[in-house]
């Protein structure tokens, strides 16, 4: 969603936003369990920092306003930083992670 690159959904992160009445939040779905309204987006911090820039968010989600990736960000900078992702290597290795 945030690159345009195209991925398998497996591949993606999927994002719910959980409302607010004035912020709505963005919580990261692993499982794609959470009920409502979901994009996806590689579990890349430059992939969601492009979303952001994009609003993407806002237009995939339908959310006016505000939304808080605050909790997004640091799961998606969480497990990019382990890189502890046995199946997450290979397609994601041009994506050029930060070191
Ligand atoms: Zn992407």
């Amino acid at each position: 969603m945030g690159c345009r690159r195209r991925a398998p959904v497996h591949e993606l992160l999927r994002v719910v936003v959980v409302g607010g009445e004035h912020v709505s939040r963005l919580r990261p779905d692993p499982i794609r369990g959470l009920p409502g309204r979901g994009a996806h987006l590689h579990p890349d911090p430059a992939c969601l920092e492009l979303a952001q820039r994009r609003r993407a968010f806002g237009r995939a989600l339908r959310v006016p306003g505000v939304v808080d990736t605050g909790e997004l960000a640091e799961y998606i900078s969480t497990s990019t930083a382990t890189s502890g992702h046995p199946a997450g290597r290979g397609s994601h290795s041009k994506v050029g992670r930060p070191t």
